[in-house]
């Protein structure tokens, strides 16, 4: 009788994780509103770009910062409080100013397309909580950046590319704990044979006392997204439950298998590493070009020494300019993080069909285009574009032919644990 139950669960368990051969699924052509919005996006790419560097140019040189930095010295006399005057007061013109495109960009043009759920009094609460955060966290970031270009002249460029990464884990284990639940709420999956399933891939993976949150992003979108965050104890696998609502169950363990790939290859620390080791190279940039710029527009600027807070928008505009130029590097880093946790996803679940039909209810619902041009990926995709990825679900599958996959290594039989 335990052999043939143990016989059962084997074939149930081909039965559960192959899906050869695999059925392909056909990538229909984006809908007349999707090529509007990709459309569209680009052109507001383009001018959320330039209003990026238009605005501290503008501010720089007409000699306003000085200005705001004469204020910020008479109201806080002492050099600590004159800094944090002045990223206050910097930070609240650039608001205001910026309020017209934040307002269409983050509130306007997705009820157009109908990708929002948002109430204009919800939509303005979280701009108005995330303003302050920003401006907090500005305080610490350029407040250690000030203390080093004022320590160490020649080579703060280096030394804050390295502090990004104490910075970056300070964040990434606060971020998930104390800053996402001020704006939804967070809590365990509602779905319990759900959550037991994916506690079950979890253990496969390798991963063991993960926490799965379910987010109310219904409030908020329309759209649809699962992501892995935190660090330590603040290490978590989150569902909008937008994504619950719109997948079946298979779709839904791919995802998962997805995000639980950039968490066995350790994505989280790569980019971390990545992106402390490009703040090294802006920070470089930065220090190079602000010589250049301190010695022939001092006088136009109102500020002869980087160390003077007034140089402010002079860090923003070139910070600005360095990382645009450098967006392709980044995007072409985490598309293939990307592709790698698809791989992932696929070898341990093998649901090519359901990933793939999974992706086109994401394509419907976040309004994709399938195939963009090479602009679109170098500048604004971080993912691999979404038809690549289902041509991929459509065409891997080595199992089915007996072949190993990548990740085997990765994955644990029931039996190991
Ligand atoms: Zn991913």
């Amino acid at each position: 009788m335990k052999k043939f139950l143990v016989l059962m669960f084997l074939l149930m368990g081909v039965a559960v994780w192959g899906e050869c051969p695999v059925i392909p699924v056909e990538i229909p052509p984006p809908t007349e509103t999707a090529v509007h919005y990709y459309k569209s996006g680009n052109i507001l790419w383009v001018v959320k770009a330039l209003w990026s560097l238009i605005l501290p140019a503008v501010i720089l040189f007409t000699g306003l910062s000085s200005k705001i930095r004469q204020l910020a010295r008479f109201l806080g006399r002492r050099a600590v409080w004159t800094f944090i005057i002045f990223i206050i007061l910097y930070s609240i013109l650039v608001e205001v100013v910026s309020f017209p495109l934040t307002y269409y960009s983050g509130f306007v043009r997705l009820h157009e397309y109908g990708l929002s759920s948002q109430s204009f009094g919800r939509w303005f609460n979280h701009y108005f909580m995330s303003s302050w955060i920003e401006i907090g966290t500005s305080l610490i970031i350029f407040g250690v950046l000030y203390w080093l270009i004022a320590k160490s002249p020649k080579r703060w460029w280096l030394y804050m590319g390295l502090l990004m990464i104490p910075i970056q884990i300070f964040f990434q284990i606060v971020q998930p704990l104390y800053i996402s639940p001020l704006f939804n709420k967070f809590g365990p999956m509602q779905d319990k044979q759900l959550e037991q399933n994916i506690l079950n891939l979890a253990e496969k993976a390798g991963i063991s006392g993960s926490r799965v949150f379910e987010v109310d992003k219904s409030s908020d979108t329309k759209m649809m997204n699962a992501y892995v965050t935190g660090m330590g104890s603040s290490k978590r696998i989150v569902l909008w439950d937008t994504i619950i609502k719109g997948m079946d169950e298979k779709e839904l363990l791919f995802v998962m298998g997805h995000e639980m790939g950039h968490y066995v290859l350790h994505h989280i620390w790569w980019g971390i590493l990545f992106t402390s080791a490009m703040a090294i190279l802006i920070m470089a940039l930065i220090f190079l070009a602000a010589k250049f710029f301190l010695k022939t527009c001092s006088r136009a600027m109102g500020f002869t020494e980087l160390k003077d807070v007034a140089s402010f928008p002079l860090i923003i505009l070139l910070y600005s300019f360095f990382s645009l130029v450098l967006t392709p590097v980044q995007n072409l880093f985490t598309q293939m993080e990307e592709k790698q946790a698809d791989r992932f996803g696929l070898e341990i679940t093998h649901y090519n069909h359901a990933a793939a039909t999974g992706f086109l209810k994401l394509t419907k619902s976040n309004l994709g285009y399938p195939f963009p041009g090479t602009f679109y990926m170098l500048f604004r995709s971080s993912h691999p574009s979404i038809g690549s990825r289902i041509e991929f679900f459509n065409t891997y599958h080595p199992w089915c032919d007996g072949k190993p996959s990548h990740y085997e290594k990765y994955f644990k039989s029931s039996d190991d644990s």
